[in-house]
C-alpha cells in the first residue's frame, strides 16, 4: 500500500503520531507540506510566523533528507491540492494529525470527502495534546467547563495509563523504526520566502528562530530552571517561562516529550514546585482544545451566552482608544511596555496578555473580541483556543473565566510584577530616569521631579487615556446587565 503523509502544525519527524502510523502502516510513504494560500493571502507582508514556519519547513526537508525521505512542498489551498496530489500518486490513504479549530475541522471534511470519490481514506490520529476530544469527562460524562477538576481528572488518567508516565510518553513514537518505508524521491522544489509574496525579516532582530533544533535548545535551557518557574513566571523581567509556545504551535516540539520531562522534574528528590506549575499551564492548553472542539461557537461569541448581552464602547472614541491600545500609546508604562513587546517582538509574557487584556475591557471597555483579533494577528505563537480562552478569561466571558467584578488595577499590577520598573524600561527608554515609585504612574510625579527626569507628559511619553477609577466604576455598571440576564 502507499500513503501521503501531510505535515501541518506538526513540523517535525520524531515523535509525530501519524506519521508513525503512515510508515507502520504502508510500504511506500509520501511526505507533503502545502504552503496555505487560504491562510496566507490575509497575512501582511512581513510576518515573523510565515518565515518561522518556511525555516522550520526548510529544516525538516533537510533532515527528511539526511534519512533517506523527500519532502514534497507546494503552494497552494489544500482542499484541492491534496486530492489531487494523492490522486496523482496513486495512494490509497492520506495521514495527518488532528487538528481541533472549526475551519480546519471543515477544511479536512471537505478532504476526506474528495478522497473518498476514488477509495483513498483519510486518516487522522491524535498528536498536538495528551488527551482530547471526550478523553477526560466529568464523572457525570459531561466535558468539564471548570479548569481544576478538570485538571485532575487529566492527572488520573495520565496515571492510570502507566506506571511512570515520564517513560511512557518518552518517544511514544518512534518514526526512525519504519525509515526505509519513506517513498522513494519525488522532485519538488521548495519556494523561497519571496516566491510566497513575503519579505524576509532581518534574523537577527528578529531572535525568532524555527525549527526543531532551536525547539530543542530552548527546552534544554528551560529544564535547568524548570524549579524556579512557580516563583519566576509572574515577572516579566526575568528569564521565567520557557518561551517554547510558537514551537508547540507548530509541533517543532513534542508536547509528549515536553510532559515526560516536567514528569521527570516533579519526581525528583529535589523536584519542587516549578515542574507541577508548568505541567497545569500545559494541561490549560489541553484544557482550552478541548472547550473549542466541544463548543465551537465560543469562536466569535461569548462561552456565557448572557455576557453577549454587554455593550461595549463603540464609534470613533472607541477607535482612538483601542488605537491608542494597539500602539502602547495608554499613558499606563506597563500596559505600553507589553504591547510595545508584542509589537516588537511578536511574544508577551503572560501576566502582561492578562494585564493588558484587562486593560482594553475593563479599563476601555471595548469588545474582548478586538483585542482577540490584534493578538491573532501579531502573536508568532497564535493559537486560536488558548487565545480565545485567554480573551474570555480576561473579560469574565469565558468558562472557569474571572468574575467581573475583579478588576485588574494596572498600577497595583505594575508595583507588583515589575516592581524596580525593569521591564518598562528596556521598551520604554525615556521613562528610564523615573525611580521604582515613581514609574508606575507618572502623572503622579511632581512637575519638578518630572523635569528632572526629562520628561514632559504629554510629549515624551502620553497623560494617561483613561482614569482606572472612574472605568472600574464604568465597568461595574457596564456588566450589571448579566445579572439582570440571568
Ligand atoms: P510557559 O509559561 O513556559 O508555558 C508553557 C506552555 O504552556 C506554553 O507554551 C503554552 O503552550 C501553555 N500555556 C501556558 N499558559 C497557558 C494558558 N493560559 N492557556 C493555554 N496554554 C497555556 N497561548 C498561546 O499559546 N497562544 C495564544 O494565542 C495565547 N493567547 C493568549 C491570550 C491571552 C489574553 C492570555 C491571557 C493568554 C494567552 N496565551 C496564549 C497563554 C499564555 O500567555 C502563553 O501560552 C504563554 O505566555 C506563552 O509563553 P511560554 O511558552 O513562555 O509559556
Amino acid at each position: 500500500t502507499k500513503s501521503l503523509f501531510w505535515f501541518r502544525r506538526d513540523l517535525r519527524h520524531f515523535d509525530n503520531a501519524a506519521l508513525y502510523q503512515a510508515l507502520k502502516q504502508s510500504r511506500s510513504c509520501y511526505c507533503v507540506f502545502i504552503f496555505d494560500t487560504t491562510i496566507l493571502q490575509a497575512l501582511p507582508k512581513q510576518d515573523r510566523r510565515v518565515q518561522f514556519i518556511h525555516q522550520s519547513v526548510q529544516e525538516l526537508r533537510d533532515e527528511l533528507k539526511r534519512i533517506g525521505a523527500h519532502l514534497i512542498t507546494l503552494h497552494g489551498d489544500p482542499a484541492l491540492e491534496i486530492p489531487r496530489l494523492a490522486a496523482k500518486l496513486a495512494v490509497n490513504a492520506v495521514f495527518a494529525n488532528r487538528d481541533y479549530e472549526p475551519t480546519a475541522i471543515a477544511r479536512d471534511q471537505q478532504v476526506r470527502q474528495q478522497l473518498s470519490q476514488f477509495q483513498c481514506d483519510f486518516i487522522d490520529y491524535k498528536d498536538q495534546v495528551i488527551f482530547e476530544q471526550d478523553e477526560v469527562l466529568s464523572l457525570a460524562g459531561k466535558p468539564f467547563s471548570v479548569f481544576t477538576p478538570y485538571k485532575n481528572a487529566w492527572l488520573k488518567k495520565l496515571a492510570s495509563e502507566t506506571e511512570d508516565g515520564a517513560d511512557f510518553y518518552f518517544q511514544s513514537y518512534p518514526v526512525a523504526r519504519y525509515v526505509n518505508n519513506f517513498a522513494e524521491h519525488v522532485e519538488s522544489p521548495f519556494p523561497s520566502l519571496a516566491e510566497l509574496g513575503f519579505e524576509e525579516l532581518d534574523q537577527d532582530a528578529l531572535k525568532l528562530q524555527g525549527g526543531m533544533c532551536a525547539g530543542a535548545a530552548l527546552l534544554d535551557d528551560f529544564l535547568t530552571r524548570i524549579d524556579r518557574y512557580g516563583l519566576a513566571r509572574d515577572f516579566p523581567a526575568i528569564k521565567g517561562p520557557s518561551y517554547l509556545s510558537v514551537h508547540l504551535r507548530f509541533g517543532t516540539v513534542s508536547i509528549r516529550y515536553l510532559v515526560s520531562q516536567a514528569m521527570r522534574h516533579i519526581r525528583t528528590a529535589s523536584g519542587n514546585d516549578g515542574a507541577s506549575v508548568w505541567l497545569s499551564e500545559l494541561i490549560w492548553r489541553d484544557f482550552y482544545f478541548m472547550i473549542l472542539y466541544h463548543n465551537p461557537r465560543v469562536v466569535g461569541n461569548s462561552y456565557k451566552p448572557e455576557y453577549d448581552a454587554i455593550q461595549w464602547e463603540s464609534g470613533s472614541e472607541a477607535k482612538r482608544l483601542f488605537e491608542a491600545w494597539c500602539e502602547g500609546k495608554t499613558g499606563y508604562p506597563l500596559v505600553d511596555a507589553a504591547m510595545l513587546q508584542l509589537n516588537q517582538t511578536g511574544y508577551m509574557h503572560n501576566r502582561l496578555r492578562m494585564v493588558v487584556a484587562s486593560f482594553l475591557v475593563k479599563d476601555l471597555g471595548i469588545d474582548w473580541r478586538w483585542g482577540e483579533a490584534y493578538f491573532a494577528l501579531h502573536l508568532n505563537d497564535f493559537d486560536l483556543s488558548a487565545n480565545n480562552g485567554g480573551w474570555q478569561w480576561a473579560a469574565s466571558t469565558g468558562c472557569d473565566a474571572q468574575p467581573y467584578f475583579r478588576i485588574f488595577n494596572p498600577i497595583t499590577q505594575s508595583e507588583k510584577f515589575d516592581a524596580e520598573g525593569k521591564f518598562i524600561r528596556r521598551y520604554l527608554p525615556q521613562l528610564a530616569k523615573l525611580n521604582a515609585k515613581q514609574i508606575h504612574a507618572p502623572w503622579n510625579t511632581s512637575p519638578i521631579e518630572l523635569r528632572a527626569a526629562n520628561i514632559q507628559l504629554g510629549v515624551d511619553y502620553p497623560h494617561p487615556i483613561v482614569a482606572h477609577d472612574v472605568a472600574r466604576l464604568r465597568t461595574l455598571e457596564r456588566y450589571s446587565v448579566v445579572k439582570k440576564v440571568s
